[in-house]
């Protein structure tokens, strides 16, 4: 089923969903089940999973470094396929434009209908490590927008070399990203609503923001969507903060701030485990603040471990 169908047979009903990230390479499956496990009480109507940027890594051979180009954590289809397969649940694999040619993008796309997979994340994906900023992929796209196009072409049948008349064409349901804190390249946040407007115009249906920690940015994001005519669902990215080094790497990484309160309290925490309390603790009142604000879905960074989102999920769902 479509989010988007989730979202209003959901009647006003907030909803509850994730995020994964896939094993690192070689690793099972099983402990990715044993974290999932624990959330489908809280019947998530869909699960996002994510999909990892290629790397170089240099391997010694003959006392000489060899570069190779490599994807540590594979799998997005294979997994969104293997969960729903075994919870009945909706998946979200997410496409990006950084990585992959349009012929790949494509053939994923048409395995995604035979796996009756109808709901992608269209994302431009970040920078390679060693790159200072993205560079598109030979023969792929250059932004998310592009990547939106390709979509709702194929959704009319519009193949890139074909046009395929077919009464079976897919009917992909899209989801974006949207950035509260305005994406990190955007020169400012009214551009970056802008170039969000435009994934929506060319036929995004919904929008999963990036993680925040002050609702005031969430809600002022939304209305100032909404100003500029972006009807579509926007659904709030939630993240428990849960080590003491967050207070660094999220800011660097995701170019967000974290409020004064949230800072004092893990600073003030002995160990990590205070920290991941506060963590919960934090995401609780922000969960409790944006539900009562009517939001369609709660969406939840996991990123491993997931005792901290059941016990952010136990006391909302
Ligand atoms: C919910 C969510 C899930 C994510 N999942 C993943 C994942 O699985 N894997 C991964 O690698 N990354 C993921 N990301 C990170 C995302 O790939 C990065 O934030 C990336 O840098 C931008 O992606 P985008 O789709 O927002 O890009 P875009 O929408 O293409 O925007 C990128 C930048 O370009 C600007 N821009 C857009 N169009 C134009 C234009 N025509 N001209 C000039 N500037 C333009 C925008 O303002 C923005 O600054 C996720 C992010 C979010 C919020």
């Amino acid at each position: 089923m479509k989010i988007t169908d989730h979202i209003k047979k959901a009647n006003g009903e907030t909803l509850f969903s994730f995020e994964i990230v896939p094993p690192v390479k070689g690793k099972s499956i099983q402990e990715l089940y044993n974290n999932i496990d624990p959330l489908m009480e809280f019947k998530p109507p869909f699960i996002d999973v994510t999909t990892s940027r290629e790397e170089y890594i240099y391997k010694e051979k003959d006392g000489l470094l060899d570069k190779k180009l490599t994807r540590t954590r594979p799998g997005t289809l294979g997994i969104c396929a293997s969960l729903k397969h075994k919870y009945d649940v909706d998946t979200v694999p997410h496409v990006l434009c950084g990585g992959f040619t349009k012929e790949e993008t494509e053939y994923l796309l048409v395995d995604c209908q035979y796996l009756e997979i109808e709901n992608v994340m269209a994302l431009r994906g970040d920078a390679r490590k060693e790159e200072k900023y993205f560079a598109p992929t030979k023969g792929g796209h250059q932004y998310a927008t592009e990547l939106v196009k390709q979509i709702q072409d194929i959704n009319q049948g519009n193949y890139l070399h074909d046009t395929i008349k077919s009464s079976d064409l897919s009917t992909f349901c899209i989801g974006v990203a949207g950035y509260p804190e305005k994406h990190m390249e955007a020169p400012s946040l009214q551009t970056d609503l802008k170039r969000l407007k435009q994934k929506v115009d060319l036929g995004a249906d919904y929008v999963v923001t990036q993680m925040f920690f002050d609702n005031q940015k969430f809600f002022a994001f939304v209305e100032a969507a909404r100003e500029m005519g972006i009807e579509v669902p926007i659904i709030p990215g939630i993240k428990p903060i849960a080590v003491k080094r967050h207070l660094q790497l999220l800011p660097h990484v995701f170019s967000i701030d974290l409020p004064e309160d949230l800072i004092n309290a893990v600073e003030a925490c002995k160990d990590n485990k205070e920290v991941r309390q506060v963590g919960v603790e934090w995401a609780i009142q922000q969960s409790k603040e944006l539900r009562e604000a009517g939001v369609p879905v709660l969406h939840y960074y996991s990123m491993g471990k997931s005792d901290n989102v059941k016990a952010i999920a136990k006391e909302l769902f």
